[in-house]
């Protein structure tokens, strides 16, 4: 694979051109933002979903895992036991640096091979911490933020989850705030209304960054 700069070279043309870091507190509504996104026709990969597949049975993952961990947090040999993992990993913050050496370096070369896979103009990468890792800025473009009031993201995630609120508010602490994340947005979509608000600023932002990446 040839490449220019960061970015996969075909032909003659480096592709995709735009990439479009989407980001976003929990339960701001990324996933549901990407699916809009996704019925437009518009690739995209989510930093979760690959998370969990570098460690499904038969990932080289796992034996490092066990090596680290041992084999208390496995269900059997070839299944992680991720709430054994959880425990261990919220109990000792070395555990939870331990862990990220092991996946964040895998989840990262599979969004780059996702990207040199692309053969679409524009193309979504969904990294709910994309702003907190740091380690996205030479493969992202643009920063698109899902934004929605803190008392939204709890009510949501208080129902979707069954966590309590107490849970939730742990977890948004743990997070960059909002206004930390609007300062790093190139694009914000706020997602306070229904699913025809979503689908209405999909189609803007879809037509502002096929241009933009007819233009670049
Ligand atoms: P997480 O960070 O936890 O993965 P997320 O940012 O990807 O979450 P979603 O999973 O898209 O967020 O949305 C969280 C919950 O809120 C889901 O149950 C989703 O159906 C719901 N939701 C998202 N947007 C809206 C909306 N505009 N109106 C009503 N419900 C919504």
């Amino acid at each position: 694979m040839a490449w220019a700069g960061n970015r996969p070279l075909s032909g003659t043309q480096v592709m995709p051109r735009l990439v479009v870091g989407v980001t976003g507190g929990i339960g701001s509504g990324k996933s549901t933002v990407c699916s809009a996104f996704a019925a437009l026709g518009v690739p995209f990969v989510d930093a979760d979903i690959v998370a969990r597949e570098v460690v499904e049975p038969g990932q080289p993952a796992l034996e490092e895992i066990r090596r680290e961990f041992g084999s208390s947090v496995f269900l059997d040999h070839e299944t992680l036991d991720r709430s054994a993992l959880r425990t261990q990993v919220f109990a000792d913050a070395t555990a939870k640096t331990r862990l990220e050496n092991i996946i964040h370096p895998r989840v990262r070369d599979r969004i780059h091979d996702a990207i040199s896979n692309c053969t679409a103009d524009y193309m979504l990468v969904c990294i709910p911490l994309l702003l907190e890792s740091g380690a996205y800025q030479d493969i992202i473009d643009r920063v698109l933020v899902i934004d929605c009031s803190e008392e939204t993201q709890i009510k949501r995630v208080i129902v979707r989850s069954g966590l309590t609120r107490s849970e939730v508010e742990a977890i948004m602490r743990a997070q960059k705030s909002r206004a930390e994340r609007l300062a790093a947005a190139d694009d914000v979509l706020l997602n306070e209304g229904d699913l025809r608000d979503i689908t209405a600023r999909v189609g803007e932002l879809h037509q502002k960054y096929q241009a933009l990446a007819a233009t670049d």
